[in-house]
């Protein structure tokens, strides 16, 4: 789960980390109060979306005027100007794909005065099943470019869980960062608060992008990215609170209502499988045949009648689908049980686009039974390459 910067922010001063005072707003009425509170002289208004590169995006709409999706005010009245344009435009920006993103958020900040952007972040590294910190003087601007070009300028390592943090780990950061007294202090403090807050609300991911040296000397977190590992949310019902429906997509959160490992893909293919690892492999297969899936699917082993419905129905809510290939391979879940929630989802939502059902194992005999008694139009196929073959076929001859 992803949160906005500004509860980001919002989180880490609770722990400790050095921010800005900020003021979040969700109303141009708000923002002459806010910019007020703030007091000036410079404030920094940044749209709150789940993306980066605001910095560099662009508003779709032209009243929102060109400066990009984070703006530096320098009056009130300007302040005013930037929430006027930004709120409720859509911001389009390099992780926010062509679409872009409505921004309903903006976040007033008290405006710093940069001497040095750095980067800074943490991560559960799997091959070492640690958090590793990635740490870079290369600040502000793209870490994947960097990493590309520069690799030499990331510096990175691991925390021992056993033995937690510790003020070497803080030396670490300082080094990489080339800094010294005062500093070199702050950094260390910085490098156990972070880590703290990032073990403590299980966090995946903390990325902040800049880490600033103010010219007053001051080590501040100008920008913070944070995702929590869901399957840790159970244990904050705090966290949770600050979810925000509106920036995720909608068949995901109907998904999650369910239980269901669904993920929206961009193709015209929409895909029922059983398994991660046989649903990986549909995706593949139906590429090699020169069509994109449009999303991925696990019903899991165990699914009900009522989980196979809700599936097939979030599937055929999406309009880019052109096409279902509904691929079981009956062990756990049986072949029955799938046969009759597709029937069921047909039945209340209809049917607009070829559908292909491969099925195989337990109780197959009785699945393919229920699907031919129910005079539905389905093809049906033998294994995943007939399948997969028929559903591209099909597809590709209603576009024709
Ligand atoms: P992102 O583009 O989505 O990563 O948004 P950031 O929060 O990183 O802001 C983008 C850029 O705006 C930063 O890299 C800074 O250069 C600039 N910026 C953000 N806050 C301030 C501020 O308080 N003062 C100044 N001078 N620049 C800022
Ligand atoms: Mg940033």
């Amino acid at each position: 789960m992803n949160i906005h910067e500004y509860q980001a922010k919002a989180l880490l001063k609770t722990y400790g980390a050095p921010v800005s005072r900020g003021v979040p707003v969700l109303a141009v009425g708000e923002a002459e109060a806010a910019a007020r509170e703030l007091g000036g002289p410079l404030w920094v208004v940044k749209s709150q979306i789940h993306a980066g590169g605001r910095g560099k995006g662009k508003f779709k709409e032209p009243e929102a005027g060109d400066k990009g999706g984070v703006r530096l005010a320098r009056s009130v009245e300007e302040v005013k100007t930037f929430v006027e344009q930004m709120l409720g435009n859509t911001l389009v920006t390099v992780q926010t794909g062509p679409a872009g993103k409505q921004v309903n958020r903006l976040y007033i900040e008290e405006g710093s005065d940069i001497e040095t952007e750095f980067y800074l972040s943490l991560l559960v590294d799997r091959s070492t099943s640690r958090v590793s910190f990635v740490v870079s003087t290369e600040g502000g601007m793209d870490i994947e470019e960097v990493a590309h070009s520069t690799p030499e300028k990331i510096v990175s390592f691991s925390v021992d869980p056993a033995s937690g943090i510790q003020a070497f780990h803080g030396r670490k950061v300082a080094d990489a960062l080339g800094l010294s007294g005062d500093l070199a202090k702050q950094a260390g403090k910085l490098t156990e608060v972070l880590y703290t807050a990032f073990t403590d609300t299980d966090m995946a991911m903390l990325e902040i992008n800049p880490l600033i040296v103010t010219k007053d000397a001051k080590l501040k977190v100008l920008d913070a990215k944070v995702t929590f590992d869901s399957n840790a949310l159970f244990r904050h019902p705090d966290l949770l609170a600050l979810r925000d429906e509106t920036e995720e997509d909608a068949k995901e959160i109907e998904a999650s209502k369910y239980d269901l490992a669904y993920i929206a893909l961009d193709g015209t293919i929409g895909c029922m499988v059983n398994g991660a690892g046989l649903a990986m492999a549909t995706l593949d297969i139906i590429k090699l045949y020169g069509e994109s899936p449009a999303n991925f699917l696990d019903v899991g082993g165990g699914a009900s009648e009522e989980k196979v419905t809700a599936a097939f129905k979030i599937i055929t809510s999406d309009p880019n689908v052109k096409g279902i290939l509904v691929n079981i391979f009956g062990g756990i879940m049986k072949c029955d049980v799938i046969a009759r929630g597709v029937l069921a989802a047909v039945t209340a939502v209809g049917l607009k686009v070829p559908l292909v059902v491969r099925l195989e194992g337990t109780n197959v005999e009785q699945g393919k039974q229920i699907i031919r008694d129910s005079g539905l139009n389905v093809i049906p196929a033998d294994d995943l390459d007939d399948a997969a073959q028929k559903i591209v076929a099909a597809v590709k001859k209603e576009a024709a």
